[in-house]
């Protein structure tokens, strides 16, 4: 196996952001329940305006665990889009729509109108506080790419502006650990695997299938037990932060 210190300097740097960049479980719970809220409060305000709440109201005869069952049922009919979350919602909310009484239409508006809501949501997270300076500084010596499987949308907050390229892997149906995200991502910053390090925090998506690329990797394992030495090219960190004393470490390698 290739030792780390006889590997070329690193030039290429890719991240994973859920997870990784912040903690993304509150942010995650809220937008899930709270577009659905939002849709149904909306909902019932309109078809009141209109004289026509005899139809009820939306979350009552359509709870959100009918809208979750339906995403389950449209992943598993779909499995080339099982990672496009965006398109899965959409179709999932304009069919519960339609189940709920609105003609075809007014489905399609209320269902893009509910994923606007979700984008707005989802975009609350929190980036651990020293991610901005340390992207900034990163970027200086490296090329930086993100690949999420997750439908946020990176491009509307500030920090995705570190970063040259920026992959959906979902929307682009090769979600992690599919191999053709991590090599579009290389390609598109002109590096080759062995020059560049993938950074996230789960074994099975994001350090698995970058070590198979030829990859280095840094696990943001948090307090995740293990009992074995890392593989070769695979760093254990608990945290985003000390990523950069380990890239230094490896430079003076
Ligand atoms: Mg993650």
């Amino acid at each position: 196996m290739t030792r780390p210190s006889s590997r070329r300097p690193l030039q290429a740097l890719t991240f994973d952001l859920d997870d990784t960049l912040w903690d993304n479980q509150g942010v995650m719970a809220l937008t899930e329940q709270g577009h659905y809220a939002w849709l149904d409060e909306r909902l019932a305000e309109w078809l009141a305006a209109r004289d026509e709440s005899d139809l009820g109201r939306f979350a009552e005869r359509l709870p959100i665990e009918a809208y979750q069952r339906r995403r389950r049922e449209l992943a598993e009919r779909h499995p080339l889009r099982r990672g496009d979350f965006t398109w899965i919602r959409e179709q999932a909310l304009c069919a519960l729509l339609e189940e709920f009484g609105l003609p075809r239409a007014a489905s399609w508006l209320w269902a893009l109108a509910a994923m606007e809501r979700f984008h707005a949501l989802r975009l609350r997270v929190s980036p651990y506080p020293e991610v901005e300076p340390m992207l900034a500084e990163l970027g200086r010596h490296y090329r930086l790419a993100s690949i999420t499987n997750g439908n946020l949308a990176f491009h509307r907050l500030a920090l995705s502006r570190h970063f040259e390229v920026s992959i959906a892997a979902g929307e682009m149906h090769a979600p992690k650990p599919d191999p053709r995200c991590f090599l579009m991502a290389l390609a598109k910053l002109g590096a080759s695997p062995e020059r560049a390090m993938h950074i996230g925090d789960s074994w099975q998506e994001d350090i698995l299938p970058a070590v198979r690329l030829g990859m280095q990797a840094a696990w943001i394992a948090g307090d995740t037990p293990h009992g074995e030495a890392m593989p070769a090219g695979v760093h254990r960190l608990s945290h985003i932060r000390e990523l950069p004393a380990l890239l230094e470490k490896l430079g003076r390698e």
